[in-house]
């Protein structure tokens, strides 16, 4: 085992998602990278629930990440749902321990209590804007002494609590694979630690909890970046071992833009409906952290990654592309590899879920006189894609025009939506056909074909629901895509449709 620890302490690294959305590709990689890293050095992978944005954050994002990166082939071996000695694992349930590290900071001057109103913040930030400053709070609470400031947090003055940072100076960040990069203190905020309702934010949460929870290497998506003049100060501040940090480069479009879900695909339950084998996904993204001398097949297990193949310092820093056509290629390698057994227990798992095709034929029996007819009712159930004929998607009610708001409309309200089922899509189609002043009758015809391939099949909204979330973004996009895409200018005037206040009929 390579002697790489920090001190002599065991390595120890973690992946710590939000869970305020679908399952990430992103989220994949960097847990990869931080699997495959503690595993080569002998040490733990953790995985912790960074929920501090209440609003935000939902138990099915939870539970959709955790069984998004199990179905991946990871493990982790503590977390929120394996337990470990170093938990609560989730960070709603540690309120106490932030608190008591915020009062630490305030006891010690490196951090007060602030008090300025939302009105006052804005005003601020407006006046920053118009002299073309940077957005930075401007430190009018400092100047509160101590005594005061207690006074009014004991009379039930609403406050956050900030932290202090130095007036001049630079904080030189060093990254395990790259240059030093340096940042004038006097361009990093005075960061909110605790906001009003008590809840840490992710700077005071994030370090506080690598530091308990023994994390020795931080390896993340190079956003986070500038924040870590931040940690590094608390770090200093409580007087704690800071962890090495890695910043892993974003995983970018073929355009080199940010990966995005307009343009690709991006939620790790998308490429396990459609299809894609775990261990081609983990192999596709094990690519970007290592290099494939000449003659070395680029097909290899995670077993191999973490034994022979991976190194931080094959991480390319100039933007990983997410080439869908390579990835296509490696499931296949994996796929013409496989015995006729395993291929047969592998499809029966994709696609026979019990509990999925019980869904699917409650949805198909009073429509069927022959077994045979489910095949050519359900087949969408089993496409990735559905061949959509542009015709189609259009009638004598319903022009281009109207088609492409309607699908365009529904796709954005769906993507807003919490839960991603039958009312929330009812109410979704619905909603588009009442904005656009169209009735839902007409429409259904276009919504149908775009999400069947077939202008009637089974109940649609059942149908969305069993299809779930990514595979229907993906069918709206391909339907949008055939009848035109959808422009900049456009995206912007339908977006006031979407959000349009309304009520649902
Ligand atoms: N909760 C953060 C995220 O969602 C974690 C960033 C970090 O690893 O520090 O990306």
């Amino acid at each position: 085992m390579n002697a790489i620890t920090n001190g002599a302490r065991r390595v120890r690294t973690r992946v710590a998602p939000s869970p305020t959305g679908d399952p990430h590709v992103g989220t994949a990689y960097v847990a990869l990278a931080n699997y495959a890293f503690a595993k080569r050095h002998g040490g733990d992978f953790l995985l912790r629930i960074e929920d501090t944005d209440r609003a935000r954050s939902t138990p099915e994002s939870e539970i959709a990440i955790l069984e998004a990166l199990r179905w991946t082939g990871l493990s982790w071996d503590e977390g929120p749902d394996v337990g470990g000695a170093h938990g609560p694992y989730r960070q709603s349930e540690r309120s106490g321990i932030y608190t008591e590290h915020v009062a630490r900071l305030l006891a010690n001057g490196h951090a007060f209590r602030c008090f300025c109103t939302a009105e006052r913040l804005d005003i601020m930030r407006e006046a920053q804007r118009a002299a073309q400053q940077p957005p930075r709070y401007d430190g009018l609470c400092l100047s509160v002494t101590v005594e005061a400031s207690q006074t009014r947090a004991d009379a039930g003055e609403s406050f956050v609590v900030r932290m202090k940072v130095p007036h001049s100076g630079a904080c030189i960040v060093r990254d395990m694979n790259r240059e030093p990069i340096a940042f004038a203190w006097e361009t990093v905020d005075m960061q909110v630690l605790l906001k009003s309702d008590g809840f840490p934010t992710y700077h005071l949460a994030n370090v506080v909890d690598d530091h308990l929870m023994g994390i020795t290497h931080v390896i993340r998506g190079e956003e986070w970046t500038s924040s870590a003049p931040k940690h590094l100060l608390l770090y200093e501040y409580f007087g704690w071992e800071a962890p090495q940090l890695m910043h892993l480069p974003l995983l970018r479009n073929p355009d080199k833009s940010k990966l995005s879900k307009r343009k690709n695909p991006t939620g790790i339950l998308f490429y396990r409906a459609m299809g894609y084998l775990p261990e081609a996904l983990l192999n596709f993204l094990a690519l970007f952290m290592t290099s494939t001398p000449a003659g070395q097949s680029e097909v290899f297990s995670l077993e191999e990654l973490v034994a022979t193949r991976f190194g931080l310092e094959h991480i390319a820093l100039g933007g990983p592309v997410f080439d869908v056509p390579k990835l296509d290629w490696l499931n296949g390698q994996y796929l013409h590899h496989m015995t006729p057994a395993t291929l047969q227990t592998r499809v029966a798992e994709w696609a026979f879920a019990p509990e999925r095709i019980e869904k699917m034929l409650a949805l198909a029996a009073q429509r069927v006189e022959r077994l045979s007819d489910l095949g050519p009712l359900l087949g969408f159930f089993f496409a990735g894609r559905v061949t959509v004929d542009a015709a189609a998607l259009t009638s004598a009610k319903v022009d281009t025009e109207t088609a492409r708001k309607a699908l365009w409309i529904a796709m954005t309200i769906l993507e807003g939506a919490l839960v991603f089922d039958r009312a929330a899509v009812d109410a979704a189609l619905k909603r588009s056909a009442l904005v656009l002043d169209a009735k839902f009758k007409d429409l259904a015809r276009t919504f149908y074909v775009a999400l069947t391939g077939s202008p009637t099949s089974v109940p649609l909204f059942d149908a969305m629901e069993i299809l779930g979330r990514d595979i229907c973004r993906e069918r709206f996009r391909v339907a949008l895509d055939a009848l035109g895409s959808v422009t900049a200018k456009e995206q912007k005037e339908w977006q006031k449709l979407a959000t349009v206040p309304v009520p649902v009929a």
